[in-house]
């Protein structure tokens, strides 16, 4: 889609500092991270919202999820991770491109 970053990410537009891709997906570094680790997981194909998950992308998104927790120990997730999906305005999404933030790398507060 024009002028989504996180599209312009998956086709190389812009750089990332990606550190897991395939077909489907990217995980790249966030530029302003809030935990020691924080990644972002990126389906390649544009969509914004979870209520726009059709079967494919219900698919696509459970596929990311068992992605995250086979690749976690190798991003050095062993001692756990927080995933988040911040949805429209109230959540503060900030990107209109689905992504899921990966937090850790520390102990966690719940804030
Ligand atoms: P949201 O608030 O939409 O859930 O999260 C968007 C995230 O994308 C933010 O944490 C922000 O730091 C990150 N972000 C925005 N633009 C870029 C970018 O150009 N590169 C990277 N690596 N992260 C970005
Ligand atoms: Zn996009």
């Amino acid at each position: 889609m024009e002028n989504c970053i996180f599209c312009k990410i998956v086709a190389g537009e812009i750089p990332a500092a990606k550190v897991y891709e395939d077909g489907e997906m990217i995980i790249f570094k966030d530029i302003e991270p809030i935990a020691q680790i924080h990644l972002l997981a990126v389906p390649k194909e544009h969509f914004k919202l979870l209520s726009e998950m059709d079967a494919p992308r219900t698919a696509l998104v459970g596929c990311m999820l068992a992605k995250i927790a086979a690749f976690a120990p190798k991003l050095g997730l062993d001692g756990g991770y927080r995933l988040v999906i911040n949805q429209g305005e109230d959540a503060g999404q900030t990107v209109p491109h689905l992504h899921i933030h990966i937090l850790g790398g520390q102990k966690l507060g719940w804030a």
